[in-house]
């Protein structure tokens, strides 16, 4: 990254101009910008003598060597709760040691005997090469992380640091094209107010991490680092996806009043966190945390999470060397059940499958040209149930920690009762064993499914006549159910959690639930958005579970709510025909309901 010069723009006059693009992570910062433009690697071709070979096979592995203990380096010092950060790391540490990437480039030098940089340049042409024919846009995508990754390995192997990003002495606005999470995570934080890139949605990495470390950030906005030079001041709005380059006095003003609402409102926040998860009239719902790592407990009990409502365990069969063992997968789910005992923890076995795949997992994800749609293929329940062995460690390591705490066992993507009968009846298997072996475990160990395919919904009756909880999976259950894929940029603007139809089954889902006694409780994205949170209230749904630093919010909203009124809001957005419908009128109906809330702007 080279930076422009912060003081070039000093006293330029400049004109007021609004730029709009995608509020990645919430916060509004008005401060100077810093521009970083990327470095391009100019790949030269060079013969290298047959004496020469091994040397250069050996500046090429140290190079990728140093780049994979500078990533783990990186990742030991954010140890904490950035989980979603750290597990892209993870993945950029595994494409390091892919053999497309090492064995093809050292067998390049060594059959051509040519320069490490330009073997690995052909070598990442390859690559780029299989991606581009992957069908699925999202995975297509995922080559710039292989890109990332090598272009670190073309710095180290150039000699060249990355000063201007660790080098940020003033508080600033960093703005750039895009930057890697690497990029991001080595940037000295308290010294970056803000980010702004060209490309990037919700989901680009440099949201994720943005959101991880609480920094306002706005992606998508074209051809930024054209437009503006360091030195600019901008008001950067994360809620709304706006950036003013050098603003008016009265922009400045009125975004300094934003801010300062926003502070206080964030301050009054946290006198939500230890207070009960009740309306005033006594309609209670208990709102719990989802987590991708047992380390993130901290942040569920710091947010006044009331347990675990999703522990989504496939991650630690992403991160690491290999498949965790029976004694491993023990021991984390003992600690995340004793951490938290009396409280639940809601364990979920495996999702792999579709987009979530491992390189350590037997057929687990995309591979191409073998599953043409991943996520009507083998994944989650489906592969479990296709890979015992895996599937009886997972449940037994469950089992024996179930004596920690208090356990309740989901199943992912359950679509009729006789898969879930095959799934009892394994289970009923591995107790069985424990029992044999007199392995203690909870004998009352709780088992829910997830609600996330169409099928499940229609049938929730019959199947909640033998589970004991629902806990509905709205990120599926819409793409299930409007046939939308959640990572397709082409559909993306169709993907609508207000349709009425997904509402109507949520509301279907619970009335099955209760009907037969049991608890549902709803763990998708939506069950972290203020805007939603009125109405699943009012749907009736017992626990909501969320990433957890949106618990204070919306423990706000339900505390300022009344029980009688959200149920009658469930029928009026339950009667409407279309999802804009019911967008419309919440636009109405929040503001005037939580002024605070939704009434700034
Ligand atoms: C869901 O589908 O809503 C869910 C919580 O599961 P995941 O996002 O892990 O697929
Ligand atoms: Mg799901």
């Amino acid at each position: 990254m080279e930076p422009n010069n912060l003081t070039e723009n000093q006293g330029s006059p400049c004109e007021p101009q609004t730029l709009f693009g995608i509020g990645a992570s919430p916060g509004i910062v008005v401060a100077r910008i810093l521009v970083l433009k990327k470095h391009t690697h100019r790949v030269v071709w060079k013969r290298v003598e047959p004496d020469q070979v091994d040397e250069e096979i050996h500046r090429f592995l140290a190079a990728a060597g140093q780049a994979e203990s500078e990533l783990r380096e990186l990742r030991r010092t954010f140890a904490g709760d950035l989980a979603d950060a750290l597990s892209i790391i993870d993945s950029h540490i595994l494409i390091l040691k892919d053999q497309m990437i090492l064995e093809r480039t050292v067998d390049i030098i060594r059959e051509k005997k040519i320069n490490v940089e330009w073997a690995l340049d052909q070598a990442l042409g390859k690559i780029k090469k299989r991606f581009d024919a992957i069908a699925d846009p999202y995975i297509r995508q995922r080559y710039v992380d292989v890109k990332n990754v090598i272009d670190r390995v073309f710095g180290l192997l150039s000699g060249r640091e990355d000063d201007a990003l660790t080098n940020i002495n003033e508080k600033v606005i960093v703005v750039g094209h895009d930057f890697s999470p690497e990029d991001t995570l080595r940037m000295q934080t308290e010294n970056v107010l803000g980010f702004i890139t060209e490309e990037g949605g919700m989901t680009s990495h440099t949201a994720i991490v943005a959101r991880s470390l609480n920094i306002p950030a706005v992606v998508g906005l074209g051809d930024v680092t054209r437009d503006c030079v360091s030195g600019d001041t901008i008001i950067l709005d994360g809620f709304f996806g706006r950036v003013y380059v050098n603003p008016t006095p009265d922009q400045l003003c009125q975004y300094r009043e934003y801010d300062r609402q926003h502070k206080n409102f964030s301050e009054e926040l946290a006198l939500y966190i230890h207070l009960a998860s009740e309306t005033p009239d006594g309609h209670r719902v208990r709102l719990a945390g989802n987590i991708e790592m047992k380390n993130e407990v901290q942040s569920v009990l710091r947010y006044g999470a009331e347990g675990v409502g999703l522990f989504r365990t496939e991650f630690d069969y992403f991160n690491g060397d290999g498949i965790p063992d029976e004694d491993m997968l023990t021991e984390t789910y003992s600690t995340l059940l004793s951490t938290l005992a009396p409280m639940p923890a809601t364990i979920r076995t495996l999702d792999v499958g579709g987009d979530k795949f491992s390189r350590h997992l037997p057929n687990s994800g995309i591979r191409p040209g073998v599953e043409r749609n991943p996520a009507l293929g083998l994944r989650s329940i489906r592969y479990s149930l296709r890979e015992p062995a895996l599937f009886r460690t997972q449940l037994r390591a469950l089992l024996r920690a179930s004596v920690c705490g208090r356990l309740r066992i989901l199943l992912p993507m359950i679509s009729s009762l006789s898969e879930l009968q095959h799934v009892k009846g394994i289970l009923l298997q591995v107790k069985a064993e424990l029992t044999r072996k007199q392995i203690p475990f909870d004998t009352n160990v709780e088992l829910g499914i997830m609600i996330e395919v169409p099928s499940a919904v229609i049938m929730a009756d019959s199947l909640a006549e033998a589970v004991d909880f629902f806990s509905i999976g709205t990120n599926d259950l819409i793409q299930y159910s409007l046939a939308i894929d959640r990572g397709n940029q082409y559909v993306a603007h169709m993907y609508e959690p207000f349709h009425p139809a997904v509402l109507r089954m949520i509301k279907q889902t619970v009335d099955a639930g209760h009907g037969r006694g049991i608890e549902v409780s709803l763990c998708g994205e939506m069950a972290g958005e203020v805007v939603s949170a009125a109405v699943l209230f009012g749907l009736g749904v017992d626990e909501l579970s969320m990433r957890p630093s949106a618990i204070p919010h919306v423990r706000r909203i339900l505390r300022r709510s009344n029980y009688r009124q959200l149920v009658e809001l469930s029928h009026a957005v339950l009667s409407c025909s279309d999802g804009g419908e019911v967008r419309n009128f919440l636009t109405r109906y929040l503001p005037s309901t939580y002024p605070e809330e939704f009434g700034c702007r």
